[in-house]
């Protein structure tokens, strides 16, 4: 009997349709897997195997009926934690959401559904998708399944280790500023951040609203395109939703080819402060895609030293208004309503004070002051120019090359515990990703082998507004050249 955890998703998809398994095989075989090994690996917050099989089952009776099956009909996923699937708990890696079930799907998790996806269960995330290590989850950190005393990435490790582990083929993730592709770098996986409006945010608990973008995670390159395929696409239930076609991202990944491209290495994103293997990996990708027909230049975006810092004023801003409503009153959490006679405001601010982790705390903090007045124009409205700067410096790059190219994160995983003493230090492994968020534009990364230390490296293709197909075109021509170790979670 073919290994099932071991397929990709196209594959899974095929053994269904063709009946060689069934949708509930292949659920039951992922479910085994995560008892056995997700009490080391802490990819799951919460497992709806009933729900699993259910929804495995009703594929079963779909195929038996002769109805058409969708592109990955009976494929097992692991959701973020953030994004709404009706009934099921959703609480955002906080405290503050504990017990509290969404009463509708989001429109991601509703195209899964109608696509006959099998959702597993809802994955481990720093509190509201704030963090680069899974470590601010208010439910205890996920382990990297390549070595589990070092974090799997942040926001999203927790979707990323689920696919690193074969505890699910595909998973959903969230970019607001790299939360997808640089758990897929040090986890050995695919991660795509679409453009933004690409992907539906109805349902997806906000973040930091013109940033957020959800995504897909998975091992494969056509994997993630079939994933893009089914979650993609205008939703009028979402404002900033893009009412355009969804570009032949499948095909794109199929048909890999740099042939006649032009890309750019940005010089800022690379050099000093880069781990050494980090850099030969990403310079034998340079000469590979030379090798296959690609014309590979340097190009320098001036302005991206500072998108750390803009980001880091920008997201704290929205993020302090879009968490406002956890206040105690609305959903999840309550602390304190029956110790003496308080007022609503001492409730909210013994809930917030019980509910919210440290460094939610500060983000909050920090935006409040950010958009106070006397100190909006310096900082906040000062970090809108930056923002708009750097989407020049990428105007001008996409004025001449196809696509840009960079390394996804300056390191390879690091120790858990190793960077939550310093704030600065953690954000820092987001200097690749962030640039792309604040522009809007799309970005994936690509596993492309192993640093000395035998740990993932990826490396990122970045693409302007839409260009997801000759994204998608790229990373797989990267894909096909490199085999990378995936001997994970012995
Ligand atoms: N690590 C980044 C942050 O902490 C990215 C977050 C994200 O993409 N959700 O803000």
């Amino acid at each position: 009997m073919t290994d099932l955890i071991r397929l990709t998703a196209a594959q899974t998809a095929a053994v269904v349709a063709s009946g060689e398994a069934s949708a509930v095989e292949v659920a039951q075989a992922h479910l085994d897997r995560i008892t056995a090994v997700d009490e080391r690996v802490h990819a799951f917050l919460h497992v709806d195997t009933e729900g699993a099989l259910a929804a495995a089952a009703a594929v079963d009776t779909a195929r038996a009926a002769g109805e058409h099956l969708g592109a990955l009909a009976g494929v097992p996923l692991a959701l973020k934690d953030v994004m709404t699937q009706k009934g099921i708990p959703t609480t955002c890696g906080s405290r503050i959401l504990e017990g509290w079930r969404p009463p509708y799907d989001a429109t991601v998790t509703a195209r899964l559904k109608a696509a006959g996806v099998v959702i597993l269960g809802k994955t481990n995330m720093d509190e509201f998708a704030m963090g680069s290590s899974t470590e601010h989850s208010a439910y205890g950190p996920t382990h990297n399944p390549w070595d589990l005393e070092r974090i799997p990435g942040g926001s999203g490790g927790g979707s990323a280790a689920a696919v690193a582990a074969f505890e699910a083929p595909l998973a959903i993730g969230t970019d607001t500023g790299g939360s997808i592709r640089q758990p897929a770098a040090v986890t050995g996986t695919v991660g795509v951040k679409p453009t933004y409006g690409a992907v539906s945010r109805y349902g997806l608990v906000a973040l930091a609203s013109s940033l957020d973008q959800a995504g897909p995670c998975a091992r494969t390159v056509l994997d993630t395109a079939l994933l893009h395929a089914t979650i993609a696409g205008h939703d009028p239930l979402d404002s900033t939703s893009a009412p355009v076609p969804v570009p032949d991202v499948v095909g794109a990944a199929l048909r890999g080819d740099v042939r006649g491209m032009k890309i750019g290495v940005v010089t800022e994103l690379g050099g000093e402060g880069y781990q050494a293997g980090v850099r030969q990996r990403f310079d034998e990708a340079v000469a590979i895609l030379t090798e296959l027909g690609a014309e590979v230049v340097e190009v320098s975006c001036p302005n991206f030293p500072y998108a750390l810092a803009a980001y880091y004023l920008i997201l704290p801003s929205e993020c302090s208004s879009n968490l406002a409503k956890f206040d105690g009153m609305r959903f999840g959490l309550r602390v304190g309503e029956n110790d003496g006679s308080p007022s609503v405001e001492q409730v909210m601010g013994r809930t917030r004070a019980a509910g919210f982790g440290d460094e939610t705390i500060r983000r909050i903090m920090l935006g409040t002051y950010a958009l106070s007045a006397g100190y909006y124009d310096a900082y906040y409205g000062k970090a809108l120019k930056v923002r708009t700067l750097i989407a020049r410096d990428f105007d001008a790059a996409y004025e001449q090359y196809d696509l840009l190219l960079s390394p996804t994160s300056p390191t390879t995983a690091f120790r858990l515990g190793e960077k939550t003493a310093d704030p600065l230090t953690m954000y820092l492994n987001d200097v690749c990703t962030i640039p792309t968020n604040l522009a809007g534009h799309a970005a994936m990364s690509v596993p492309f082998g192993t640093g000395d230390d035998g740990l993932p490296i990826g490396v990122q293709v970045l693409a302007p507004a839409l260009g997801e197909a000759r994204m998608f075109r790229a990373a797989a021509v990267l894909e096909a050249s490199v085999r990378s170790n995936q001997e994970v979670v012995r």
